[in-house]
């Protein structure tokens, strides 16, 4: 995916930007991950740098299921960025007791259905000004 950088809408994801790394290199490895305070034992989504519950920053990174269902979806036909796939189908997944913002992938909109069943398919988009690769959280349909 190409796109004019001066609408990046991506994070900057290495490890010179954010604490949370970790999670965008599993991304790029198929897995899908997450913080749990290392105080408390709150399960976060998204990881977080500190836990809301008891603002401790210890946290270690625990492996999340990849397939999911969707809770609820909306198709976005007009106003996307230039370069963008259109039309493009924004959803809340329920994974565990967890409900994730994502896109789906390679997902007939016309088909979506709320229940369906979906797997995780991160979705890489341009790399940092440095050139390292970047990854978001994305689902297709299971097959
Ligand atoms: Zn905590």
């Amino acid at each position: 995916m190409t796109y004019f950088r001066a609408v990046d809408p991506f994070p900057l994801e290495s490890a010179d930007h954010t604490k949370l790394h970790h999670f965008y290199a599993r991304l790029a490895e198929g897995r899908l991950v997450t913080t749990r305070c290392a105080s408390c034992g709150m399960r976060a989504w998204p990881p977080r740098g500190f836990c809301a519950e008891c603002t401790s920053a210890d946290f270690d990174w625990v492996d999340l299921p990849t397939e999911a269902t969707v809770h609820a979806f909306t198709i976005q036909e007009m106003g996307l960025p230039s370069g963008f796939d259109s039309p493009r189908v924004f959803a809340i997944v329920k994974l565990e007791d967890l409900r994730i913002f994502t896109i789906l992938t390679s997902t007939d909109p016309a088909t979506v259905k709320i229940g369906q069943r979906v797997t995780l398919k991160p979705l890489r988009v341009t790399d940092d000004p440095k050139g390292t690769p970047r990854w978001l959280p994305a689902f297709e349909a299971a097959k």
